[in-house]
């Protein structure tokens, strides 16, 4: 059994190290769960406010403009910087 590590870059650009054949970007892992996070521990009214626009995982947020989100009830500023953080880090923007 070889141990012999290769270089891979994913679709989002990333570079890594794999020794197994595993196709999944440590990466793109790490930041998709930090946006899950960053969703599970928003406060109850603004994760109502995402549930009734119907934003499941962090990708939803592009369907909307930053102002769609903001206004909707529940969403503070202090959530729409959470979110905000997340999608920058997972390299998801807002609809315009
Ligand atoms: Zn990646």
């Amino acid at each position: 059994m070889t141990t012999e590590k290769s270089q891979r870059t994913c679709s989002n650009g990333h570079q890594y190290w794999k020794s197994s054949d595993c196709p999944v970007c440590p990466i793109c892992e790490k930041n998709k769960s930090l946006g899950d996070d960053v969703l599970n521990k928003l406060a109850a009214p603004a994760k109502r406010a995402l549930a009734n626009a119907g934003i499941g995982p962090l990708s939803d947020f592009s369907k909307f403009t930053e102002n769609e989100v903001a206004d909707m009830h529940g969403i503070g500023p202090n959530a729409l910087e959470k979110i905000k953080a997340a999608m920058a880090a997972n390299g998801i923007s807002f609809s315009k």
